[in-house]
Parts: structure tokens; sequence; C-alpha cells
């Protein structure tokens, strides 16, 4: 573990906050990232920067391959403990670096990994989109209440979303009204139920038509539990049955109390 200020007690703050892969440079993105659903910091306390996080977790991208790599888990953790430690602080820090110059007209996707796991993080991105008009921000998000309380009411214009199927709000999603986002098992299955990929650019999630298709992640395993389904339906099952486990429970639960009673 870093070793923290004598005088603070607080570990060293990552620098840069932004960073950027071939792929996101070739078409003018930085991205944000924490560290992808729950864990344990190096400092020993516990986190989930995805509380809304369903089926998706299973599967999750930002839970295999390089993300495990030692330096990359390390940075996504120093970004969660100084956004935990001082919101403030981050808030300032992230507002002076993206005034540099090479933003300006830029993209940031906020969240590789994560999500806007408290009301205070979102609205401190919500303030920095707000005092940075020439730069242009996105995000994918299972946080559908919150965005509907917070985002949805006046929403800064430089602030695109896409909600995401695979989580435990999907039920109030309607793809009639809102951007959505579903992952399908690959391109054709996309083509098939007549929505449009993002593979092309990432951008595509908020700028292209808003029933947005993602083709999974040739993973072998992710593919053998996704079993040829879409988030959306995985999710559906999943809520059902939870709900009859729940029914189950609870009907049990009544027996027990009527024969005692
Ligand atoms: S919301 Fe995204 S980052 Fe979080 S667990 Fe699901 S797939 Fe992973």
């Amino acid at each position: 573990m870093p070793a923290r200020h004598p005088d603070t007690g607080t570990l060293p703050r990552p620098r840069p906050l932004l960073t950027q892969n071939r792929e996101l440079k070739a078409i003018g993105v930085w991205n944000w990232s924490l560290p992808a659903w729950a864990g344990r910091l190096s400092d020993g306390r516990t986190f989930n920067t995805c509380p809304s996080a369903g089926i998706c977790r299973h599967v999750c991208y930002a839970r295999q391959g390089t993300y495990l790599w030692p330096v990359v888990r390390a940075k996504h953790q120093a970004n969660l403990t100084f956004v935990l430690d001082d919101l403030p602080g981050w808030e300032t820090a992230m507002s002076r670096e993206v005034e540099a110059k090479k933003f300006r007209g830029a993209w940031v996707r906020v969240h590789d990994a994560g999500d806007f796991f408290s009301d205070d993080y979102l609205n401190a991105w919500q303030r920095i989109c707000a005092a940075h008009t020439d730069i242009r921000f996105y995000a994918y998000t299972k946080e559908v209440e919150r965005f509907r309380r917070l985002v949805e009411p006046e929403p800064p214009a430089n602030f695109l979303w896409v909600y995401s199927y695979g989580g435990t709000q999907d039920s109030a999603l309607d793809p009639a009204v809102d951007r959505v986002a579903d992952v399908f098992p690959d391109e054709q299955a996309i083509i098939d139920a007549g929505w449009s990929s993002q593979e092309a650019s990432d951008l595509l999630a908020v700028l292209g038509p808003s029933l947005v298709g993602i083709p999974a992640n040739r993973i072998r395993a992710f593919l053998k539990t996704m079993a040829g389904r879409r988030f959306s339906q995985w999710q559906a099952e999943e809520d059902t049955h939870r709900r009859a486990r729940r029914e189950r429970r609870t009907g049990q639960a009544g027996a027990s109390h009527a024969s005692a009673a």
C-alpha cells in the first residue's frame, strides 16, 4: 500500500485523473474509471461502486483481463479512494485537469467501470459538466432512479447518458422513451432485433439511434453464462426468480405464523 502523508494521513492522489487507451484516442475520448462493482480497498475498506448492478456483474468486462493487472487495479483504487476520502478535493482536481487545452472540444467518458454510486458523487459530476461547457461528457448507467431524480429534471446540456440493461432497476426503463443499451450475444442478434450497434464507435451509445446494441465480449466463459440471452432478457428472468423466491419465503412465513397462532 502506498505511504500516507505524515501530517494529513492521506494517501497520495492519482494524477492524471483521466486516461486514454488507443481505441478511445482514435475517437477523441478521455476516460475516468473506478474499480468495478464490489471489493476491498488496499486499506481494508469495502466498497460497491455499482449498487444497481444485476446480472451484469457475472460477466463484467471490468473484472477480468487487463483490469486485474496490479498497476491498473491500483490506479482505479486510487481514483476511488480520492473520491471517498475527499469528494470536494477530487471535484477541484478534476475541474482543474479538464481545463487543460487538450480537453477543449473533447469527450470524457465518465466510468469505464463503476457507476454513479451516490447522490453526492453524481452531483459533483453534474457541477463539473456545467462548469465546462466546451467539453462533452457521457456515461452508461444503471442508476435509473438516481438519474430520474437528480439529472433528468435539468441535465447539463453537455452531459449525455444511456441507461444500460442488466441492472436491478431494469423494470423502470421504457425503451419507447429512454435511451437504452443492451448487451447482445453478437452483432447478428443486434441486427435481428432491429437495434443499432455501437461497435464502430463508443460515442454511438449517446449520439446514434436510441436503442443501442452492444455485442458481448468474446470471452468463452461469459458467452456460456449468457446462454444466447440479451442482458435485458437475462435480468428479467433473474427478477422473476427472485420474486418467486420471495413469495415462497413470505408464504412459508405466513403459514408458520398461522400454525403458531
Ligand atoms: S455496472 Fe458495469 S462495471 Fe459495474 S458490475 Fe456491471 S458491468 Fe461491471
